[in-house]
């Protein structure tokens, strides 16, 4: 049977020959042949000429995601195996390194899988679909990376609010092999790690920070740390491992402080004189600058603040008011280490606001490092929607 075929606008095949996978509805001039949500199809440019095949979805903004731009590829088992495939030898060197033993291993558009995201922990992979294109694939997916990588079991965490863009519930459960056990250890960089598979945030762990978390610790050593939004100790364990003098954690969630508590003593470095403050950061900071607390190491890692471009405004706003409080609470010539993981929010962008934020508490702020998601959420160029987490670490004086 023939594919079913979305005709563009004339002039709306550039971005597709430049390999951008996304083709938004307002590209689109018609649909032949009445294809189901989720169903592969062909796009054609106005003249009639193939260009790319992806999967439908007239319900998400993104109507078309490519999955491949060669009219001669199927998209069957053999496909996404191949794909699978090569994601995996990305990561060759990280899956050698021994060391680690938590990593993503496909990211999605960037990986050539568009709205797949697949993550390693150990002998369990968690895989979470984010495109309605990927559900009919799904138990195959699980079946393949079963093989490809002798894991256990595949267990899902759809459990993401990005799925309603695309007319989709959340959805967790076992997909292939053995259930996750309730507590699993994980390896980073040597360093081990709780990881609650069914009710971690994001897929367990915020595994984009690794690389960075390495960084920041070179800061660490002796220091006073102030570890917000801290999760479950990620960048205060690395500091501590380096022999950080004294961390205060803090974070809204009561479980993450209670397992960043835990990581430290699994790791041998308890007992320490370390706190643990639970509540509102921005709340907690000022509680802690009227009380003219100072620290040698502030990290600012923050949850996602814009969500739509329409959000880009206040969420500088946020930036602005944690990065003031972050600097009035570094002790002079110490170092702040700042992160946001807003995509819509840029480099150039965040340098702004933190510049902003250094002229509004009148402190002379250095950027000493770039930092950006860790090399196993790689940047594709032709899609630069990829990379959205960024930091800055400073000296402020
Ligand atoms: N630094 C962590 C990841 C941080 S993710 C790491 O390296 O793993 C963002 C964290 O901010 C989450 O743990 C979330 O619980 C917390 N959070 C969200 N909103 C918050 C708020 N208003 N105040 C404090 N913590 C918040």
């Amino acid at each position: 049977m023939a594919s079913a075929i979305v005709r563009l606008k004339p002039g709306r095949e550039k971005s597709v020959r430049r390999r951008h996978p996304w083709i938004f509805s307002g590209a689109i001039a018609e649909v032949e042949g009445a294809p189901s949500p989720g169903d592969v199809v062909e796009v054609h440019s106005a003249q009639g000429e193939f260009l790319a095949r992806g999967y439908y979805n007239p319900r998400s903004q993104i109507t078309v995601r490519v999955l491949t731009w060669d009219e001669q590829e199927r998209i069957d088992a053999t496909f996404w195996q191949k794909r699978l495939e090569r994601a995996l030898a990305r990561r060759e060197t990280l899956a050698q390194s021994g060391d680690t033993t938590a990593y993503r291993l496909v990211f999605a558009e960037s990986d050539g899988l568009p709205g797949l995201i697949v993550d390693r922990y150990g002998d369990w992979l968690v895989l979470q679909s984010l495109a309605l294109g990927i559900e009919p694939w799904k138990e195959l997916l699980a079946e393949l990376l079963l093989s490809l990588t002798e894991a256990k079991g595949v267990y899902e965490r759809s459990d993401v609010d990005v799925r309603t863009h695309e007319g989709l519930p959340p959805r967790v459960g076992l997909l292939k092999g053995e259930l996750p056990p309730e507590e699993l250890v994980v390896y980073e960089n040597g360093l081990a790690f709780y990881v609650d598979l069914f009710a971690g945030q994001k897929t367990g762990l915020y595994l984009d920070q690794r690389e960075n978390r390495a960084k920041v610790a070179l800061y660490c050593r002796d220091a006073e740390v102030l570890d917000v939004f801290s999760y479950v100790g990620g960048f205060a364990l690395y500091a501590a491992r380096e022999g950080a003098r004294r961390i205060v954690e803090v974070d809204s969630s009561r479980e993450a402080l209670r397992a960043a508590e835990r990581n430290m003593e699994l790791n041998g470095f308890s007992p320490r004189d370390d706190e643990y403050l639970e509540g509102d950061a921005f709340r907690i900071l000022r509680t802690l600058r009227d009380q003219a607390r100072q620290f040698d190491v502030v990290i600012l890692d923050p949850p996602k603040f814009a969500f739509s471009r329409a959000q880009v405004q206040s969420a500088t706003r946020g930036y602005k008011d944690i990065n003031m409080l972050g600097m009035r609470l570094v002790r002079p010539g110490g170092v702040l280490c700042t992160f946001s993981c807003s995509g819509l929010v840029s480099m150039d962008l965040f340098q702004k606001v933190l510049f902003g934020a250094s002229v509004d508490v009148g402190r002379e702020v250095r950027v000493l490092e770039y930092l950006h998601q860790a090399r196993d959420h790689p940047l594709l160029l032709s899609f630069p929607e990829g990379a959205y987490l960024k930091g800055f670490i400073c000296r402020v004086e």
